[in-house]
């Protein structure tokens, strides 16, 4: 396979890495691969086995071209700053240009040991990489920004948590792995240059447009809190639970990056935590726009010095730009939730609309997924599903008159409308419980039910006859559901 790597990262940013070498799996066997992806990324396996691909894409035996580094940054976890992160059991292999000059990273996920490890083995379970492959590809294919699965790789080895188990590297690709802490990184150890440096590396490589505003740096603030802001409504509007939104687990892309102990809620309850190590909530569903805001907070101060350089007066404005996410976040917000309740136009009482739908939900313990596809089919005629939703078949009523009463208003018609709401919002989600049945079987050696699942919530928008137990919640007298960081 060649992979035709262009290594922008390695060739021009010395010092803002450590150069690392894979570790070699004892028997690596392929899980997985995203044949789509590939082709995406202009990659041909033609001639290429599973046992090839298996040591290419885990450190068994690196492709050509690769240049093997482990990124260096800090990061604010759970609001409190480590001077000191960085690629601890990730290996950047190398830049692909794809067929259509975008150019991605790929890094390997569990390779082993780096310059950044502290304590920790460099290694990955199976159970955290075939997570993160399953839910990044359900959010690509439901809109969402994010890093995406090109491989999972058996290791053969064992790797030691809680207790063993078998190991496995992930093929990540991103469009960088470029994060809040890259640039707290260098502000605290390092000071303006490197600021400044990577700043227009990044300028260079995610927004080339932008590159010669008059402060560049502030534009770069800009937009990263543009994407910052359609990422979590991305991530309300679909009700996911990123869980640990620590400023290393923020790229600058505007992609969602790091599935640790993320989850989807089912029943709708705005405080929904699933972390076992968020005892507080800091990373609660409703709390993530304001985390968001205070992360671009975090951003705007290790830009400063490159901001100021520039002209100082800007600092001023970096300020501003920080104070207006609220706004601007309710903006780009409320229009997803118009177009998820099929609404064309905006109108002066949609914040009024949308809250009180929140507020119905949470009295209700609504499923979030299925309330949506529910209401379209309300638009066809049919009341059946959501009053299956309900506790009564009127639970709802006043809102949904008043939502009626929008809708008659556009005049468009029903069942284009229906079809539009269907087309971005998902019928099939990854379910926790069926993730969790999925893993325990991936674990014991059956991938069945993880391909499965994974084949299922690649179309998440288009109802199958196969599939109706993928839709609902699990059992309602289950435990309440915990995640765990993948570590
Ligand atoms: P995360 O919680 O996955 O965002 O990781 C936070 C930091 O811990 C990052 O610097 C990781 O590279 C590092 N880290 C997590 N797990 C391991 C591990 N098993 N070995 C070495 N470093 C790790
Ligand atoms: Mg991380």
């Amino acid at each position: 396979m060649d992979f035709a790597f262009d290594n922008s990262f390695f060739a021009t940013m010395e010092g803002f890495y450590a150069p690392a070498e894979a570790e070699r799996p004892s028997a690596p066997r392929l899980l997985a691969f995203n044949d789509a992806l590939a082709a995406r990324l202009g990659l041909d396996r033609a001639g290429l086995d599973d046992a090839a691909l298996a040591a290419l894409l885990s450190g068994g035996k690196l492709p050509e071209g690769a240049d093997p580094l482990a990124l260096a940054y800090a990061g604010h976890q759970f609001g409190h700053f480590s001077p000191q992160l960085g690629d601890g059991r990730a290996l950047l292999i190398g830049e692909i240009v794809a067929p259509d000059g975008a150019r991605f990273d790929l890094q390997l996920k569990g390779s082993g040991r780096t310059a950044f490890s502290r304590n920790g083995d460099g290694k990955a379970a199976i159970g955290p990489v075939l997570r993160e492959y399953l839910v990044s590809e359900a959010m690509a294919a439901m809109g969402v920004p994010t890093t995406r699965a090109l491989a999972a790789v058996a290791t053969g080895d064992r790797v030691q948590r809680e207790r063993a188990h078998p190991g496995a590297v992930m093929g990540r690709v991103a469009s960088s792995h470029i994060r809040v802490g890259s640039f707290q990184f260098f502000a605290a150890h390092f000071g303006a240059d490197h600021v400044v440096q990577l700043s227009d590396y990044s300028l260079r490589r995610h927004f080339p447009e932008i590159a010669g505003a008059a402060n560049p740096h502030l534009a770069l603030l800009d937009q990263v809190i543009v994407r910052q802001c359609v990422l979590v409504a991305h991530w309300l509007g679909v009700g996911f639970v990123h869980g640990v939104m620590n400023t290393d687990n923020v790229a600058i892309s505007g992609e969602t990056i790091d599935y640790g102990p993320c989850a989807f809620m089912d029943r709708f309850a705005v405080n929904s935590v699933f972390s076992s190590i968020d005892a507080n909530g800091r990373y609660a569903y409703g709390r993530q726009p304001q985390i968001m805001h205070w992360n671009m907070a975090r951003f705007a101060e290790a830009l400063l010095p490159a901001i100021h350089a520039v002209a100082p007066g800007d600092v001023e404005r970096a300020k501003a730009l920080v104070d207006a996410i609220p706004e601007r976040f309710r903006g780009i917000w409320h229009d997803r939730m118009r177009a998820k309740l099929g609404l064309g136009t905006g109108d002066e009482g949609d914040a009024a609309l949308i809250d009180a739908l929140f507020g119905e939900l949470e009295d209700k313990a609504v499923d979030f997924t299925l309330f949506f596809r529910a209401l379209a089919m309300l638009l066809r005629g049919d009341g059946a599903p959501m009053a299956a939703l309900l506790p009564s078949a009127d639970a709802m009523a006043p809102w949904i008159a008043d939502w009626w009463t929008r809708i008659e208003a556009e005049g468009v018609d029903p069942a284009e409308r229906a079809a539009a709401m269907d087309a971005i919002n998902p019928l099939y989600i990854p379910r926790n419980h069926k993730v969790e049945e999925a893993l325990a079987a991936a674990e014991a050696g059956d991938m069945a039910p993880w391909t499965r699942l994974l084949d299922v919530v690649r179309t998440p928008f288009v109802p199958r006859d196969d599939a109706a137990d993928y839709e609902g919640p699990g059992p309602a007298d289950a435990a309440p559901y915990r995640t765990f960081c993948g570590t």
